[in-house]
């Protein structure tokens, strides 16, 4: 489902990514772990070129962007297509009701009519637990509440893969629990997610795999169980004693 072939990115004289390499299957549930400025955030903007990367390829499902070439407006737009993001701080348009922040992806990049648009809005934001907030605005909303409507806008888009960005690091502790659950819900029902995440909780109970990143690079790969029980390398060993 998504290939990535010697990644690499640099922002003026910094290179944040140094080659990455990395390959993930459907319905596969990717949580990536390390410290911060190990890359985790530039490696899932890449997989939506949000960033542009400087060099290396990326495939998801039927579409290849290469790096090494100038790529036409087009092909990027096919590209971004294949995924959707969940942003730390959710984004949302603050002057458009929920129902209308997760309709807007679908009519503008979908062509879908408004009608059916609503249909599905509906739809999606009854399944992540807001069938009774269809017309509230963001500010009428809990942190726990506006992400899962963020999460409702991204599947709006029906993605190969969902992104996931630091969805719950902007939370206060008794609302994380809430967005946890729909993502574990999505994982469930087979969905395709790269979540870049603190929460080892949620690593362990629904990653089928663990990757743990260090200054750009991925320095270690395995189950969860295996992460988390008998990490093989020294970082990874580091890491994860800080955490205790
Ligand atoms: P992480 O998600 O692991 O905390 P990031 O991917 O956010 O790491 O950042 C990795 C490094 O890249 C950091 O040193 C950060 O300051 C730098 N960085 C990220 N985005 C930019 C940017 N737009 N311009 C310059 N430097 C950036």
């Amino acid at each position: 489902m998504i290939s990535i072939n010697g990644l690499h990115k640099q922002f003026g004289d910094l290179e944040v990514l140094k080659g990455i390499d990395l390959q993930i299957n459907k319905g596969e549930v990717i949580v990536v772990i390390g410290p911060s400025g190990s890359g985790k955030t530039t490696l899932l903007r890449c997989l939506n070129i949000l960033e542009v990367p400087t060099s290396g390829s990326i495939t998801i499902d039927d579409q290849t962007a290469d790096f090494s070439k100038s790529l036409p407006k087009r092909s990027i737009d096919l590209f971004r297509k294949k995924s959707a993001m969940v942003f730390q701080h959710y984004n949302l348009f603050p002057h458009m009701t929920a129902i209308q922040n997760v309709m807007e992806g679908p009519v503008i990049v979908k062509k879908l009519s408004k009608a059916e648009a609503r249909k599905k809005a509906e739809q999606l934001l009854i399944k992540v637990g807001l069938g009774d907030k269809l017309d509230f605005y963001p500010h009428q909303l809990s942190g726990g509440q506006q992400q899962r409507v963020g999460i409702a806008r991204a599947l709006a888009l029906e993605p190969k893969v969902m992104l996931f960005d630091e969805p719950t690091s902007a939370l206060d502790p008794e609302l994380v629990g809430e967005v946890l659950q729909v993502m574990k819900d999505l994982a469930g029902e087979g969905i395709t997610m790269v979540v870049v995440t603190h929460e080892m909780r949620f690593a362990n109970d629904v990653a089928d795999e663990v990757i743990f990143m260090d200054q750009g690079k991925i320095i270690e790969r395995s189950k969860p169980v295996d992460m988390f029980t008998n990490p093989k390398e020294e970082r990874t060993k580091q890491f994860l004693n800080l955490l205790q």
